[in-house]
């Protein structure tokens, strides 16, 4: 893996402007934007897909992306170096962490629902982004065949690929759900080391705004037969899970409550880099993840090895990941 390949903490959080310095951001963007262009060149091919059936759900993960992300991102609360220790300790790279995006297709009668978009085009340094769409061909599925597309909250991972660089909107007929909660969020904050994140969001959701595919959704609303809006703020403040539910099936995607399978898991304690909150990103990573545990529900895993479905068990203070 190449220096440029991945990104360190530091030149994360100063591409996105969330370094504490404030840096010349449009230009690091524009360094980021012209490595990921050329990793991202061969990208637009069609990539990993996986389906099962949540009762009368079908639940179809797509691999849309591979970004690389660095240890240091993790465990911010700890001692440096700990979250590189730890991946090592488990036989795993480090600090260079090969992360993906799954992105969950979900028919639900006759609706078939995204739950969000992944990067598609967004410049991300490091990634092999943009494979959704050429997948869902392969699954003879068009674009405009999506009826709904559920925003879980604002990162570039998750929606950069609801609408292109150049304002075209990536599926036509979907109703775009997005929580009321993080739509405020994103109207009404500025000024803050997030503004690069929010104003890209906010671009993105522009032309799906404009052609009045945007509606609001509270906590707990049921999306689409059988998939409920979970509020899990931390991560961002109007973050959502999801909760899937038909007759006694039972699973839960829990998005970005958690960002790696080993590192969040095992110390859901530790403070994460993109964690608007991190303290409340803790509470709720123990509360959600202790009660999949518990209840023995299915966790679908949108950073989780692909496709990142299987169950989780309690481990010490943390908890394990089982590929299902
Ligand atoms: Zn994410």
């Amino acid at each position: 893996m190449s220096q440029q390949s991945f990104m360190n903490r530091r030149a994360l959080l100063k591409t996105f402007g969330l370094g504490a310095v404030g840096l010349a951001v449009g230009s690091q963007l524009g360094t980021g934007m012209r490595a990921s262009a050329q990793d991202a060149a061969p990208a637009a091919r069609a990539s990993a897909f996986y389906t099962q059936m949540i009762g009368d759900l079908e639940l179809t993960v797509i691999q849309e992306a591979k970004i690389g992300l660095d240890a240091s991102l993790f465990g911010l609360n700890a001692e440096a170096g700990a979250a590189a220790a730890l991946l090592t300790e488990n036989n795993l790279p480090s600090p260079a962490i090969d992360s993906t995006v799954n992105i969950s297709l979900i028919r639900s009668g006759d609706r078939l629902a995204l739950v969000d978009a992944g990067l598609g085009d967004f410049p991300f340094p490091g990634s092999s982004a943009n494979r959704l769409i050429p997948t869902l061909a392969l699954l003879g599925i068009a674009p405009t065949d999506i009826t709904d597309l559920i925003i879980t909250h604002f990162h570039p991972d998750h929606l950069g690929g609801i609408s292109s660089m150049d304002g075209v909107v990536a599926f036509p007929n979907a109703v775009h759900h997005i929580h009321s909660v993080e739509l405020n969020f994103l109207k009404n904050t500025s000024g803050t080391p997030l503004d690069d994140f929010i104003n890209a969001a906010n671009g993105r959701l522009q032309p799906i705004e404009a052609a009045s595919q945007l509606q609001t959704f509270e906590a707990d609303a049921e999306l689409l037969p059988g998939v409920f809006a979970v509020h899990t703020p931390g991560h961002t403040p109007g973050h959502i899970a999801l909760r899937l539910s038909s007759g006694d099936a039972q699973a839960m995607a829990t998005l970005d409550v958690a960002n790696h399978v080993v590192l969040a898991l095992s110390r859901p304690d530790w403070y994460f880099g993109f964690d608007a909150d991190p303290a409340a990103a803790v509470e709720t990573r123990k509360s959600v993840f202790g009660m999949l545990a518990d209840e023995k529900i299915q966790v679908v895993g949108y950073h989780f090895p692909f496709p990142g479905v299987g169950m989780i068990a309690r481990d010490g203070e943390g908890f394990r990941y089982f590929g299902a």
